[in-house]
């Protein structure tokens, strides 16, 4: 089956027992044992499995063409499952932009666990390769990156971390299983943020770790996900869901409004710098189209005339709302360094978009007098 079918019919559509067309909501924590005390229905307690979740699991488990997947109620949690399959004195490679939420929980919780972390300029070849030791056990890209929009080349991750006996963790929350498949690529894993794209409206929280095969470390995982029980609730797997069905055909519309709003803003005169990977000029632009069936819905660019003018663009916004996150139904738009507060690495001139499903036109109106009203 193709994505779009697999996103429909891969986590079981109806529900067996009365043929409901919309799945079932189970909210039971516990579960009925055999006479002779076994499980033979399969679930016992709610954090090891539930129904609403396994659907969830095997559908996104599907999406991208994965043999396991683990759900969780953040896509935080999802990352920190990873690192807690690792030991002290493990080390970890990182892109030297990963995402903020990410670089402070290995900052501030994975340092003190004993874990040993290098940030590099994984953009550059090379540069992943030299930063490798013999005690490196996990290399973490994220690509296109938050929110430079940044491009790294799956594979050659992939063949760098498995010479070095590590393995490979894609965070794809940005492309999603619609545009990029990184486990095809030979990744390990993919993380995600089912906040964003997959969940898609902006009423969810959830997180989720698919891999590769199964074996020691989908099971260590597992592992992870049943003890610390950073799960998330049968109500919120069921939102992700729903968001989920619906995934490639709203990536599709995102991606061809960005496209157009990133073609709008390049020639824009109060625009210095555009970061989008389906520009020609973007340094990663070949890398992307080989590896990306599109180039997300992402969008970011640098004004001219500095912080201030990229702050009160932000404010001019009258469509676009002003919040942070992605991957909603309704675009956003962010002045990025403020959000992410004096630690930020974002260029201080820097926006950053979301493109939601508004009708393009409408969108480049807004952002049009909202820079014409900034820099006047
Ligand atoms: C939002 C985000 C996360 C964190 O996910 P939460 O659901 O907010 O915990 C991780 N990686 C990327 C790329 C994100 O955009």
């Amino acid at each position: 089956m193709r994505l779009e079918t697999l996103a429909i019919h891969g986590g079981g559509l109806v529900d067996p027992a009365t043929g409901a067309v919309a799945p079932p909501i189970h909210t039971a924590t516990t579960f009925e044992r055999d006479a002779d005390g076994g499980t033979s229905r399969g679930y016992s307690y709610i954090r090891e499995a539930n129904p609403t979740r396994n659907a969830l699991e095997q559908l996104l488990a599907n999406l991208e063409s994965g043999a396991e997947c683990a759900a969780f109620g953040s896509g935080l949690g999802a990352g920190a499952a990873v690192l807690q399959t690792l030991s002290p004195g493990d080390h970890v490679v990182a892109p030297d932009d990963v995402y903020y939420g990410m670089r402070m929980l290995l900052d501030q919780v994975y340092t003190a666990w004993g874990l040993m972390i290098t940030y590099a300029d994984l953009y550059e070849p090379g540069v992943l390769e030299s930063a490798l030791r013999p005690e490196t056990r996990l290399v973490w890209i994220e690509t296109p990156s938050n929110p430079m929009l940044r491009v790294t080349d799956i594979r050659r991750a992939v063949d760098a971390a498995h010479s070095a006996g590590a393995v490979c963790v894609c965070d794809n929350t940005f492309a999603t299983p619609a545009l990029q498949r990184p486990l095809d690529l030979g990744a390990d894993a993919v993380m995600h943020s089912t906040t964003k794209w997959i969940g898609g409206h902006s009423d969810v929280q959830g997180g989720a770790v698919i891999t590769r095969t199964s074996g020691d470390f989908s099971e260590r995982l597992r592992t992870v996900q049943h003890l610390s029980g950073a799960v998330p609730s049968p109500f919120d797997c069921w939102l992700v869901m729903r968001g989920a069905r619906t995934l490639p055909c709203r990536a599709q519309w995102s991606c061809s409004s960005s496209a157009k709003i990133a073609a709008f803003l390049k020639d824009h005169p109060r625009v210095e710098a555009v970061h989008y990977p389906g520009l020609a000029e973007h340094p990663g632009h070949n890398l992307a189209a080989e590896q990306m069936s599109d180039f997300g819905g992402v969008v970011s660019f640098q004004v001219t005339g500095g912080e201030d003018a990229a702050a009160a663009a932000t404010a001019n916004a009258r469509l676009f709302t002003r919040a942070t996150s992605l991957g909603g139904v309704e675009s956003l738009i962010e002045h990025r360094a403020a959000v992410e507060g004096p630690d930020s690495r974002a260029p201080r001139d820097l926006i950053r978009l979301s493109i939601g499903l508004e009708h393009p036109d409408d969108l480049i109106a807004d952002l049009a007098q909202a820079l014409d009203r900034a820099t006047r």
